[in-house]
């Protein structure tokens, strides 16, 4: 993602050329509700707007094009040195395994949501050990994996500098392509955010079966 069109508006430099560069900015509007707030604004005199130049334009879209190049380069070199298969979960184990259980790349993510987190459960991960169990990353995997947003944020926190954004999108884009759900683009809800928290928690008590999955998969027997 290089422009968020997402967005009800998506700003930016690139293409901003001649006098107006470094002065102006790109602002594609992507919504009535970013028409509407653009429109509120040049009204109000709070901004002033005029229509792209058709070169910056066609600038814009080849730094577009050239940055998505360089990203899918290095996302190749970088998940290439992740290995594969087996060689890809001891990569995993061995750069977890300097976890210090600070919480920081959970309390920084803006996917984590649950209220009641798992990995606090004594009887998943048992606490006050060091090296950290490895269920405290996978219940992360799983729980993430699907609706991670490569923000960044999880690796750029870690005090064991655990590359932790890129073991996570690695597995993002494999569930990717089995469900199709593109984190942050699609709008409908990635596949774990049908579940709700409370009812699968104390169904998981109370029966010790982990029913998540029967319900997503096969939503009507479930229930
Ligand atoms: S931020 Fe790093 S050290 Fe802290 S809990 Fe997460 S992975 Fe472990
Ligand atoms: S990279 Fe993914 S898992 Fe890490 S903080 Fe961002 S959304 Fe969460």
């Amino acid at each position: 993602m290089k422009i968020p069109r997402q967005a009800d508006l998506a700003c930016g430099n690139w293409g901003v050329i001649g006098p107006k560069a470094g002065k102006a900015t790109f602002v594609e509007v992507c919504s009535e509700k970013g028409a509407a707030l653009l429109d509120g604004a040049v009204k109000k005199g709070l901004l002033a707007t005029e229509a792209a130049n058709p070169k910056g334009l066609e600038i814009r879209a080849k730094v577009e094009g050239a940055m998505f190049k360089l990203a899918d380069k290095w996302r190749k070199h970088d998940f290439e040195a992740l290995g594969e298969g087996k060689d890809r979960l001891k990569y995993i184990m061995t750069e977890t395994s300097r976890c210090i259980k600070c919480y920081q790349c959970i309390d920084q993510c803006p996917i984590c949501y649950c209220v009641d987190c798992t990995t606090k459960n004594p009887a998943m991960v048992p606490p006050g050990e060091l090296p950290v169990n490895f269920m405290f990353h996978l219940i992360r995997y799983a729980h993430i994996a699907d609706s991670c947003v490569n923000c960044g944020q999880c690796e750029e926190v870690c005090p064991a500098e655990i590359p932790n954004a890129l073991i996570m999108h690695s597995q993002q884009v494999e569930l990717e392509k089995m469900f199709g759900h593109t984190p942050g683009v699609n709008m409908e809800l990635p596949l774990m955010a049908y579940v709700e928290e409370k009812e699968e928690r104390s169904r998981l008590n109370n029966t010790g079966s982990d029913m998540i999955y029967q319900n997503v998969f096969n939503p009507v027997k479930g229930h």
